[in-house]
């Protein structure tokens, strides 16, 4: 299901990576719209540290151990790691 944030719709990169990240026991702490003319979201995952690899996803770019970003939107979903 497509999520949406304050009303704005999340896009499908955003959407899967949260999809794959909740299947691996995240989930979603915060969420707010950082920019709504250009549909920008971020997103904060709490979860424990199980995930060995993210697979590829089309248009997400992993930004560092913990961020993820969107390249349509810039969109930023960031990972608290419980270790
Ligand atoms: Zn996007």
């Amino acid at each position: 299901m497509r999520r949406k944030v304050e009303g704005c719709q999340v896009c499908d990169p955003i959407n899967n990576l949260i999809d794959y990240l909740e299947n691996n026991g995240f989930k979603i702490i915060k969420s707010k719209l950082t920019d709504y003319h250009f549909h920008e979201v971020y997103f904060k995952l709490s979860g424990e540290n199980n995930i060995i690899e993210i697979p590829y996803i089309k248009k997400i770019k992993r930004h560092s151990e913990n961020e993820f970003i969107c390249e349509c939107h810039w969109s930023i979903v960031e990972l608290d790691i419980n270790k």
